[in-house]
């Protein structure tokens, strides 16, 4: 069966032969997106030489303590003084730097006399203090943002220091979720003795929404031929780039979902990987000459498929959009834990991090697939190998945070 490793390369493999469309979108509404372009500075930043300091401009001589004010700069406003030793502007923070001034004594390092500035004797006084030079920050055509980076609101501030009123970013990918089974009905209804909600059409909704991607609900269908046959159809047919199903992968009477992939020209890379929870879960690749989709087709088992969107889909897609997001992390267990067949098993766990900044980690109660509300006590899920079948209390742990 293939492994989860084995899985993954698969996926990325498939996935790198997708080809990201790239729009333009304003400033504003680009946070959360994903950089398509490198950004350049148009301008030297800052512009021009100028005070960090609400304070005195002066020529730095060593032996000049005392200086005459002659003037006001204020931020904005500048005006053209020849500063000369023992001459002084008063300047405010962002002020530009009149000719001759090198150096900036804080307002707090000095005492006023009439028109004279006398420097404290506990102040601290060097030449070229308190000045942000030219083009310090970065120089007009030097990179400001390098693309693939996901967009933060300090990114935009780059940006518009830049002088960037659009930016280039990744095309949201639409990734369409369709539920399989007799027995859901939506959220709003009420279940009858033998039907559950649908929970997992809206926690993988929410998992694309959470990566800023399209995600798009074509609801429940039943376990039958024709009706899943034309909703996969569809998916094929449309502009859409992904389809997640969920329910009908394993091997019961009434799990048509891969038959019908295999029946549609959908090509089954793999189907089954020695993991827990989740092992059923299907992944094809579509190509109709012009464009390449991805099926991923999840088990129903709640907690299966929201593992198996977390440790197979998002991972990929992410890596798809140029972000490697690599968020493992180690922890200490604080329990032990036992298995006992040779899968790789993705544990629910919380994880805390103590004063000294050490992580433990522990799992949460029932791991059965189908206990969601335990699920949602987990904050992480918590790595046990293929090989292993006991791990001890104190061992150090792989977990993904979730
Ligand atoms: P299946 O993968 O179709 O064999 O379903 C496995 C289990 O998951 C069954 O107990 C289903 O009732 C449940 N299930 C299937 N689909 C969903 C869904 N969309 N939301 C919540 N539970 C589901
Ligand atoms: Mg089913």
């Amino acid at each position: 069966m293939t492994s989860y490793e084995e899985a993954n390369e698969i996926i990325s493999k498939e996935f790198s032969n997708y080809k990201l469309e790239i729009e333009e979108v304003d400033l504003s509404d680009s946070t959360g997106r994903i950089l398509a372009e490198d950004i350049y500075s148009d301008i030297d930043l800052p512009t021009f030489t100028n005070s960090a300091m609400d304070g005195y401009a002066i020529k730095f001589n060593p032996g000049i303590t005392q200086w005459k004010i002659i003037g006001e700069i204020s931020a904005g406003n500048f005006k053209d003084y020849n500063i000369d030793e023992g001459l002084t502007v008063s300047i405010m923070t962002g002020g530009k730097i009149p000719d001759g001034a090198d150096t900036i004594i804080p307002i707090e390092d000095i005492i006023i006399e009439k028109d004279t500035i006398i420097l404290k004797e506990n102040a601290t006084f060097r030449k070229g203090i308190n000045i942000r030079i030219k083009g310090n920050d970065l120089l007009k055509n030097q990179i400001a943002l390098s693309k693939n980076i996901v967009i933060k609101p300090r990114h935009i501030a780059v940006a518009a220091s830049c002088g960037k009123s659009k930016l280039k970013v990744y095309k949201k990918l639409n990734i369409a979720v369709l539920a399989t089974g007799d027995e859901l009905v939506d959220i709003t209804t009420l279940p009858g003795e033998d039907k559950i909600r649908s929970s997992n059409l809206y926690a993988l909704l929410s998992a694309i929404n959470e990566m800023n991607q399209t995600g798009i609900n074509l609801g429940i269908v039943k376990d039958q031929e024709d009706e899943i046959r034309t909703r996969i159809t569809s998916f094929l047919n449309s502009d859409n780039n992904i389809l997640i199903t969920t329910g009908g992968v394993s091997v019961g009477k009434y799990d048509y979902v891969k038959s019908i992939m295999e029946e549609l020209g959908i090509n089954i890379n793999f189907w089954k990987a020695n993991i827990k929870p989740g092992k059923p879960i299907i992944f094809g690749t579509y190509n109709n000459g012009s464009a390449i989709k991805f099926v991923f087709g999840l088990p129903g088992n709640p907690v299966s498929c929201i593992v198996n969107f977390l440790i197979f889909i998002k991972n990929n897609i992410l890596h798809l959009l140029g972000v490697e997001k690599d968020d493992l992390f180690i922890a200490e267990l604080t329990e032990d834990l036992k298995k006992k067949d040779g899968k790789k098993h993705f544990m629910r766990g919380m994880f805390s991090k103590s004063i000294d900044g050490n992580i433990f980690v522990k799992r949460v109660g029932l791991q059965s697939s189908g206990n969601l509300a335990e699920m949602g006590k987990a904050n992480c899920l918590i790595i046990f190998d293929e090989e292993k079948r006991e791990l001890k209390k104190g061992e150090k742990v792989f977990c993904i945070p979730i």
